[in-house]
């Protein structure tokens, strides 16, 4: 695909036409079908054109579809604010709502900065991340980044906030046991507290299952405790970026579920109102809250368009659709699935290394040789022409690029809608495999 990504005065038609979606499907204007295996950017998690979400925006729309925040509250705005109290774990209770995960973890990590502020600290301002990591495109969100490619051109005027490795044990060759390589991060992030003095660090920021930056890396049952545990020794907070893994993407509502940790802040968006309307929040516990209502009273940001009605009705009516039609439990389901047929092509397959993920959440490594787990070169694109060639069958993935740290590694995540059918994922499978055949004919 020879694409750019503006939109000249007259639409760019090197880019497919979308006439319309339904479901997990899409139709461009020459009637070509995608199934939409990636729910674009791990997005649209309810499928496209469901009559309820769109009767609900156009309910709210009838009623008004913007206040200024700092005017008005809406019903709509309150209404999704208690809804996500309460499918969010422990006292995080509070939502602060923006219109891009690039602003929730932005904004995750100016509340961290304020709850020390308020606090007296006024040093404690440094975040720690992994290597591994996308958090964002924004600069805040960029310098906590780990996304080579995407820092490259902006690096003079980020902060150099990643400093640990992230659990990526199919190629931690250092260590021999999960739990050596689990020791290991949580000694790193111990580490990396203590240079940069423990007095100056504000929050360590991950996500609970590496997505952009990896291709969904899942981590040990154990290393989310051993890493709070470390930040609860050094007063640092934790920060979740669920901005891909929320709202039943991974079989829990929450990707941090899985773990057993609950963080002190967490930063969600894309599925939060599966594409319908740009929405996103940061959900903040009543620990952080404290000090900050108890001084200052406002978080220190926000937009134009936060707390927009018309977003919040449409995310409201999202998260109703999830509950009502068991979509978290769908997830774990069709995922179990959709995993296992993968494992059972990656059993043939000469260039599937590794085969990961948990619920509807599933990340493919491709590598040039099984046995030493040899990435392929550079120059050859691989993870461009998998998509391509897979977008040809009809069926989208997400590239992902597992290639921090001087790794090369080239992976791809499948993440259709949560509504997926066993039928469907049947159909999305076929056309998987007929892509991975031609792959590896080109590649092999
Ligand atoms: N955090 C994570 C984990 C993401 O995957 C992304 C986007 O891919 C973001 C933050 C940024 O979200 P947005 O593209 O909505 O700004």
């Amino acid at each position: 695909m020879n694409q750019t990504n503006l939109i000249k005065p007259v639409l760019d038609h090197e880019y497919p036409l979308i006439t319309h979606g339904k479901g997990i499907y899409l139709y461009d204007e020459q009637g070509k079908q995608y199934i939409d295996g990636s729910s674009g950017a791990v997005t649209a998690s309810i499928g496209h054109g469901v009559q309820e979400i769109i009767d609900a925006m156009a309910e709210q729309s009838k009623k008004v579809s913007f206040v200024y925040r700092s005017q008005f509250s809406t019903e709509a705005a309150e209404k999704l604010a208690k809804k996500i109290s309460e499918i969010s774990p422990g006292d995080l209770n509070w939502s602060f709502f923006v219109n891009s995960g690039s602003e929730a973890t932005e904004t995750a990590m100016k509340v961290a900065i304020q709850y020390w502020q308020e606090k007296g600290m006024k040093t404690k301002n440094k975040i720690i991340s992994r290597w591994m990591s996308y958090h964002g495109i924004t600069m805040g969100a960029l310098s906590m980044s780990g996304h080579i490619t995407r820092r490259q051109l902006f690096e003079p005027m980020l902060e150099k906030y990643p400093s640990v490795s992230a659990p990526y044990y199919y190629r931690d060759a250092a260590h021999k046991t999960i739990e050596e390589c689990d020791d290991f991060y949580a000694q790193e992030l111990e580490k990396a507290i203590l240079r940069a003095g423990k007095d100056n660090v504000a929050a360590f920021i991950a996500e609970p299952m590496i997505g952009a930056a990896g291709g969904a890396l899942i981590p040990s049952d154990q290393y989310f405790q051993k890493m709070k545990a470390v930040c609860d020794e050094y007063d640092v907070l934790f920060i979740a970026d669920e901005v891909m893994t929320g709202m039943g993407r991974t079989g829990k509502m929450f990707g941090m579920e899985h773990f057993n940790v609950i963080p002190d802040i967490m930063a969600t968006g894309k599925g939060m109102s599966a594409g319908y309307t740009p929405m996103a929040a940061t959900i903040v516990s009543e620990k952080v809250m404290e000090p900050i209502l108890n001084g200052s009273k406002i978080i220190m940001s926000g937009h134009t368009f936060s707390a927009n009605p018309q977003s919040a009705a449409t995310s409201l009516a999202v998260l109703n659709y999830i509950e009502k039609n068991n979509l978290v439990e769908n997830s774990a389901r069709m995922g179990a699935y959709l995993k296992e047929k993968i494992n059972e092509l990656a059993r043939t397959s000469e260039i599937i290394g590794d085969v990961r993920g948990k619920g509807l959440f599933v990340g493919i490594e491709f590598v040039k040789d099984k046995l030493t787990k040899k990435s392929f070169a550079r120059e050859l694109d691989v993870v461009n022409k998998i998509v391509q060639l897979n977008f040809d069958e009809g069926l989208l993935v997400y590239p992902a690029n597992a290639g921090a740290e001087g790794l090369t590694g080239d992976a791809v995540i499948l993440s259709p809608p949560l509504t997926i059918t066993k039928e469907e994922v049947d159909e999305l499978v076929r056309r998987f495999a007929m892509a991975l055949g031609k792959v590896e004919r080109e590649l092999l």
